[in-house]
């Protein structure tokens, strides 16, 4: 797909005006330039770190082969206070062999209901993320920082990240992404293993793990909900992604 009808299916789903030059020819108007929303500049760690996962939990898992033994061991766990208020556990969801893996930050309260992540409204805009890049839900995995909701929706706490975080590292394991959208702050810090604002993390190219997976920060849509303004800014970041992913399928 070229970039000006992206561009405009992107613009249309999420809601945003299109900027056209007034005397723009028609076909123009069809299909605006990219002037108005710049290109995030591909930058890239000039020495990518990948996080030691497991130097960063208490208890490791071990080594999980299976969909479905790790399914059992998330639905059955209760290693932080989380599982005594959750009505369910959000394992995740998609393609168990795609290439993209999507990671937000943990069920809200139609996902703790519903047992599945990124629905409600920030989960159609999710999808319309997504598919403004070509990526039908269903071809992508979506899964969580944490399995089980916060009460109140509350920040995650350092110690339920990291009795879960071997969980997602398990299921990075049994997936092999060829790239990771990372989207929110708390995804991004704790993936990152940092406290850096989420400005200073977008737009550059990071790398995750022990396979060195290339990861891309964008804004979470429940985030995008409340600040409409920003849905530029994401568009910049999922072009980038979808660049990234580009090169690496092509090379
Ligand atoms: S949040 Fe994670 S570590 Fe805590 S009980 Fe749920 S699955 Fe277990």
């Amino acid at each position: 797909m070229q970039h000006g009808p992206l561009r405009n299916a992107y613009l249309d789903a999420l809601g945003i005006d299109r900027w056209v030059r007034r005397d723009a020819p028609v076909e123009a108007a069809i299909e605006a330039p990219a002037a108005a929303a710049p290109e995030v500049a591909e930058a890239v760690d000039p020495k990518p770190q990948p996080v030691p996962v497991q130097a960063r939990v208490r208890e490791p898992l071990g080594p999980i082969t299976d969909w479905g033994v790790l399914r059992e061991r998330v639905a059955g766990c209760t290693a932080c206070d989380l599982c005594k208020t959750r009505t369910q556990t959000v394992f995740g969801v998609g393609d168990t062999q795609a290439d993209w893996l999507i990671i937000g930050e943990a069920p809200g309260g139609e996902e703790d209901r519903q047992g599945e992540p990124f629905v409600g409204r920030a989960g159609q805009l999710l999808n319309a993320m997504l598919l403004a890049i070509g990526l039908p839900r269903e071809s992508v995995f979506i899964a969580n920082i944490l399995k089980c909701r916060p009460p109140g929706n509350r920040d995650p706490r350092p110690e339920e990240v990291s009795n879960c975080l071997p969980f997602l590292a398990a299921q990075i394991a049994l997936l092999k992404p060829k790239i990771i959208l990372a989207v929110g702050r708390i995804a991004a810090q704790n993936l990152l293993a940092t406290d850096a604002p989420l400005a200073r993390l977008r737009g550059k190219l990071h790398h995750f793990g022990e396979a060195n997976t290339p990861l891309v920060i964008t804004y979470h849509p429940a985030y995008l909900l409340r600040a409409p303004a920003d849905k530029r800014k994401a568009w910049d970041d999922l072009k980038f992604a979808r660049a990234t992913y580009q090169r690496l399928v092509t090379n």
